[in-house]
């Protein structure tokens, strides 16, 4: 999983996207409206945390010209503590969430995996797939109840295509959710993580489509 962070409060950025890699995502961060705005329109992401004060275009400013473009990923705004307007604002111009500063972190990683779930429609926390179960809280991966060590890209990829279970997803696909935009990125790596997980998982939940992609299918 894939997610955007502009936020141009230096410590706050910084502490932010150390929080969110060690959740387990792929970031990219700015501190740029700009360059944010650019981001969220050239590049996919499962979610993104948008600051609305921001140098050189405002955050609110960025999500109207998202949504008016036809992106739809969720986005969770981050608003000055006591600012109901900006709230009320954000909200109509297309946000899906919005924290108000100050805020524990663990409370923005759990909106955002709620925003997450919910856009790939996944009602639960955990995703279980043929006793294969990815707890999205915790970030573990268990085999009928054992736990299973993953590096963090494996931990990537798998969770990616159990997100989207069902659903045949191209490599380039799964390249882009799985690595940020500053990452030397090579798709025949995302094969070396497959066999990797199918390796250590045990059971083959991991389905090759020949010429597609990979695809975790629902059981039964
Ligand atoms: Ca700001």
């Amino acid at each position: 999983m894939r997610v955007l962070l502009v936020e141009d409060e230096a410590r706050l950025a910084d502490q932010l996207a150390d929080t969110l890699r060690g959740a387990g995502y792929a970031v990219d961060a700015t501190r740029d409206g700009e360059e944010g705005w650019f981001l969220g329109d050239t590049e996919p992401y499962d979610a993104v945390v948008l600051d609305l004060g921001l140098p050189s275009l405002d955050g609110i400013s960025i999500l109207r010209k998202w949504r008016s473009a036809g992106r739809a990923m969720p986005v969770i705004i981050l608003t000055a503590r006591g600012a109901w307007s900006d709230k009320v604002t954000g909200l109509d111009a297309g946000a899906d969430d919005y924290l108000a500063k100050p805020f524990q972190p663990e409370e923005l990683l759990a909106r955002l995996r709620a925003l997450i779930r919910r856009s790939s429609g996944v009602a639960t926390p955990e995703i279980a797939c043929d006793g294969v179960v990815l707890d999205t809280k915790t970030a573990k991966v268990t085999v009928d109840g054992r736990p299973v060590m993953l590096t963090s890209h494996e931990f990537k990829v798998l969770s990616y295509l159990m997100h989207h279970k069902g659903r045949v997803v191209p490599r380039t696909e799964l390249t882009e959710h799985v690595y940020a935009q500053d990452f030397d990125r090579d798709s025949n790596t995302i094969e070396v993580f497959i066999g990797r997980l199918r390796r250590k998982l045990g059971v083959d939940i991991i389905k090759t489509v020949r010429g597609l992609g990979y695809i975790v299918e629902e059981p039964g």
